[in-house]
């Protein structure tokens, strides 16, 4: 099927063309008739589908073929990263057309926002929170709404933003084109569909519970300990070229960008307590190649489009499995390929066992090369919250932590811990097979703890 067949505008598809699309993925093929003969529609479909370009593509088409006369497509997005990656999207498809687009999402002035819908963009791109603030008041500027797209619709679910959603929703023209983009379709999802659109199409595209089939995957059954050697080993090898990272939690984002920072591997990190301003900017160095791995949490890398990606790597692994086929639905995109690595310690088994009853395929156990996975804890590390001392303070001087006999006996003398890596500690396979090499030196010592602050 070409692009032409679907009755797009012709600026539109002339940018398509530019974009170096030649034919529709299949949520397109599926979705943009029905968007052009004005109705409402339920997409279901995972990221990397092209979904954005199903919904932008025909709303932009009907857009061409009506005069300006203030906002007549809102887009909503669960954060930001979505909203910005949406607004490039636009801006490339309609780069022939004279259409305005705005963005509005929270962490920045608000001033320039409020300044673009006065000034009535043809199409807005927004977050839920921010979007009620401004739209407060402001309610006439909406009037002209003609389409509303609900884009990660069960992510907006996830992050308790459906009261906001409804709120903005009823300040909305009555008579008006909804779509409704879901990755899941749960009884809450269609609930929310049952209330935002009337009488609409649906249309699926491979089911959730399958990743992308360009995405080969593996998993590393390592104890936590290791993860960091891991991830440093595997990053010696150079097809990890384009590394996108995920953690729990964003001090973990933290710790990971700083060792691998540590052992020359240019990092970013993307996670809520960085601002706007540094989320992007480390999104559009890992764009361009300046940084090789970028190390970030769930929601922080919704809306993470970035062509190339070469490795998704679940450092901590996902409890759910909605978020293990995001996550991996960063790599491999449109038609490209890539793979998806996990770590797997001991307590992630059964997610990882129901995320293989979900997609009824097994995800092959690998070794690394060269790695010892066997490697024991060192003593700080076994007992539980045994390395969460605050930070030293600038001419801190710390009493030695009292702690089990031979925990102690590493601390008390100088340079303890060299002593051991040195000594091998027990552990003589990992440790002699890594050793080789002055980083490898370094990964050892990160391994086992050494030169923490
Ligand atoms: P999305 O699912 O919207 O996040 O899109 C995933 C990726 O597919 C993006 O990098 C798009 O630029 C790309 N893409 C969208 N439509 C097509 C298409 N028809 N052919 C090739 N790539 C596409």
């Amino acid at each position: 099927m070409s692009f032409r067949s679907l009755g797009l505008d012709a600026a539109i598809l002339k940018a398509v063309q530019e974009t170096g699309y030649t034919e529709p993925t299949p949520i397109q093929a599926a979705a943009i008739p029905f968007v052009l003969q004005r109705k409402d529609l339920i997409g279901i479909a995972q990221t990397g589908t092209g979904k954005t370009a199903a919904f932008t593509l025909p709303i932009l088409s009907l857009l061409a073929a009506s005069p300006s006369k203030g906002i007549r497509a809102l887009i909503i997005a669960p954060t930001r990263e979505l909203v910005v990656q949406i607004e490039e999207n636009v801006r490339a498809y309609a780069k022939h057309m004279p259409l305005t687009v705005a963005t509005i999402f929270g962490g920045v002035s608000e001033r320039p926002q409020i300044k673009a819908l006065e000034q009535g963009a043809d199409l807005v791109v927004a977050t839920p929170g921010r979007l009620l603030d401004l739209i407060r008041g402001r309610e006439k500027a909406f009037s002209h709404i003609e389409f509303l797209v609900l884009d990660e619709a069960d992510r907006m679910l996830d992050m308790g933003f459906v009261p906001a959603i409804r709120q903005i929703v009823r300040l909305l023209p009555r008579k008006r084109q909804t779509l409704f983009f879901s990755a899941t379709l749960s009884r809450e999802i269609e609930k929310l569909t049952g209330e935002f659109l009337q009488e609409p199409e649906t249309v699926e595209i491979g089911r959730r519970s399958n990743p992308a089939d360009t995405v080969t995957q593996s998993v590393y059954e390592i104890p936590q300990h290791l993860k960091p050697g891991l991830l440093l080993h595997l990053l010696q090898n150079k097809a990890l070229n384009v590394v996108l990272v995920f953690t729990r939690t964003k001090h973990g984002a933290d710790r990971i960008a700083r060792r691998l920072e540590q052992s020359g591997i240019t990092t970013g990190t993307i996670h809520s307590n960085r601002s706007q301003n540094q989320r992007l900017r480390a999104l559009n160095e890992f764009k361009e190649g300046k940084i090789r791995v970028l190390v970030a949490t769930d929601i922080a890398a919704r809306g993470i489009d970035v062509d190339g990606i070469t490795h998704v790597v679940n450092y901590d692994f996902p409890p759910h499995h909605e978020d293990y086929v995001h996550r991996i639905g960063r790599t491999g995109r449109a038609k490209a390929v890539g793979e998806a690595i996990s770590f797997v310690s001991k307590e992630d088994d059964d997610a990882l066992r129901a995320l293989e009853r979900f997609t009824r395929r097994g995800i092959p156990r690998v070794k690394a090369e060269g790695f010892d996975d066997k490697a024991p804890a060192p003593p700080r590390e076994r007992g539980a919250g045994g390395d969460r001392r605050p930070p030293r303070k600038p001419g801190e001087v710390r009493a030695p932590r009292s702690s089990s006999s031979s925990s102690s006996s590493y601390r008390s003398g100088g340079q303890p811990r060299q002593r051991r890596a040195d000594t091998g500690g027990g552990s003589g396979g990992t440790q002699s097979g890594q050793k080789s090499t002055g980083e490898k030196k370094g990964v050892i010592g990160r391994i086992f703890g050494f030169g923490r602050r």
